[in-house]
């Protein structure tokens, strides 16, 4: 058995191949992914391909002259349905019956949207936001539906609910939290969002669920019917309730699991032959206690470099800080470490300006910013996260956003 077999292509699965060449890895290398492209960018189906900003063409994430160069075979449009291991390597077969055999395997599964309950009966104008095949789903929608509800203040949310509102149509947001962003962001940015989405028109009804879709003559969704009695007309329904992962290729290879592969800083399974990466996994992180779930794009990547460098013999563990972005009109968020753990935060700038920043320290150490329209923060900062820096001065120095914040913070001096 021969070469590395990476299921699923996504950006994770691209990086890993990638990675593997970059290496020098002279095996061969076969990507396998469900759908029927090869793989490309997430980011704009939320953003400007639903705006009809961006062609399909410019979602690659690479051309297939890279693929055909670097002697990659990239296998679209099927799954890996089964899969076995031994100590030596293992075999996959797919739901087309294609077999592959490998010495290494790669999985970068990804993640799929967490359906509502029974899909609340699969009415045609249900939908949700993952891949391409959704965005166009979408994208045919905005011809003849006014009335849109989105379910989940999350960032799907957020950013469909922006595009939307971009293409003049009538929006409403529903979510269970009493707040937006309520699992991956701090209460400033959630309530921040609440009021400039308001500002451009959205609707909102936060603590709310839903509990049943009406539907018309044709079977479409017509009303969200919310706990507590209200019915939201609608035309559409779009949700962004979180994401689930699929255990069963795991299970097969007998892989530790929670609700995630679980791997080590080097992107290990508990099975030598195995790596994983991306939104499939669950692993740890110097800035974190304990395992997390990283989804965003800078994981993907950064974790894939990683699992690629194991499958080569190299040790390179993953330390490199998270950080992710989210446009949202003109809503420019750029986010950098993990704000979960902090026990101080310094509000910097005034949020009704649509342009500050929120500064998250442990005790003095700094472990995250959330930079709204200043890039300039969003970059000192993730400088300075990487290198550990602490407040030097008072807070006011910080929450003033006419100083530098690489005046406000410094890296303490090494004693040799
Ligand atoms: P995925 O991109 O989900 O890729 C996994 C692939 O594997 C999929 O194509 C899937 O079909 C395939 N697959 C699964 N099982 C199998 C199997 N058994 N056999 C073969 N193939 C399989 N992150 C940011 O940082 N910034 C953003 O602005 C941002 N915007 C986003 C907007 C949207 C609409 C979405 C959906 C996500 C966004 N993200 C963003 C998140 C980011 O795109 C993901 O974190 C990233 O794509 C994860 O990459 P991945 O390769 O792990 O998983
Ligand atoms: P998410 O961030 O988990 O947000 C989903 C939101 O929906 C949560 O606030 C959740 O509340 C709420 N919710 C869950 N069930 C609900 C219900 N029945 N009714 C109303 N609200 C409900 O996930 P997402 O926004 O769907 O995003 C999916 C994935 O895409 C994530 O991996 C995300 O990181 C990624 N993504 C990233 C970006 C970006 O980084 N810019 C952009 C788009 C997508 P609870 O928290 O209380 O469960």
């Amino acid at each position: 058995m021969t070469g590395t077999l990476i299921v699923g292509g996504g950006q994770a699965g691209a990086q890993i191949a990638a990675g593997l060449r970059d290496h020098g890895y002279d095996r061969p290398v076969t990507l396998v992914g469900s759908e029927h492209i090869p793989p490309y960018q997430r980011p704009p189906l939320s953003k400007d391909y639903l705006l009809g900003k961006l062609p399909a063409a410019k979602l690659a994430l690479r051309n297939e002259q890279y693929y055909a160069r670097k002697d990659i075979d990239v296998v679209t449009g099927t799954s890996v349905t089964e899969a076995g291991i031994g100590d030596d390597g293992g075999w996959a077969r797919t739901a087309d019956g294609r077999r592959f055999t490998f010495e290494y395997l790669a999985l970068a599964t990804g993640a799929q949207p967490r359906r509502l309950p029974g899909d609340m009966g699969s009415p045609g104008n249900l939908l949700y936001l993952r891949t391409v095949a959704d965005a166009d789903r979408l994208r045919s929608l905005l011809d003849t539906a006014t009335r849109f509800v989105v379910i989940g203040g999350g960032f799907i949310g957020l950013e469909a609910a922006a595009v939307l509102r971009a293409h003049g149509k009538q929006v409403t947001v529903v979510e269970m939290a009493d707040r937006l962003l309520n699992r991956v962001a701090g209460s400033e940015l959630g309530d921040f969002y609440l009021d400039a989405h308001r500002r451009r028109g959205v609707g909102f009804r936060l603590g709310r669920s839903v509990t049943a879709l009406t539907t018309g003559a044709t079977g479409d969704a017509v009303g969200v019917v919310l706990d507590g009695g209200e019915t939201l007309a609608c035309d559409a329904v779009v949700a962004g309730v979180g994401v689930v992962r699929d255990p069963r290729l795991a299970e097969q290879l007998g892989l530790a699991w929670d609700n995630g592969v679980i791997v080590d800083r080097y992107a290990r399974t508990s099975h030598p032959r195995v790596v994983a990466a991306g939104d499939c996994v669950l692993g740890p992180h110097p800035a974190a206690t304990g395992r997390i779930r990283l989804e965003s794009v800078q994981n993907a990547v950064a974790q894939a470099k990683v699992a690629a460098a194991t499958i080569c013999g190299r040790t390179e563990p993953y330390t490199a800080v998270p950080w992710f972005w989210s446009n949202q009109g003109t809503l420019r968020l750029q986010t950098a470490g993990l704000h979960a753990g902090a026990t101080r935060r310094i509000l910097r700038g005034d949020p009704r300006t649509e342009n500050f920043s929120v500064i998250y320290l442990r005790e003095n150490t700094l472990t995250a910013v959330e930079a709204m329209n200043r890039p300039a923060d969003f970059a000192t900062a993730r400088t300075l996260l990487a290198a550990g820096a602490e407040l030097v001065g008072p807070a006011t120095a910080v929450a003033d956003p006419d100083i530098p914040l690489a005046d406000a913070l410094a890296v303490p001096a090494t004693t040799t």
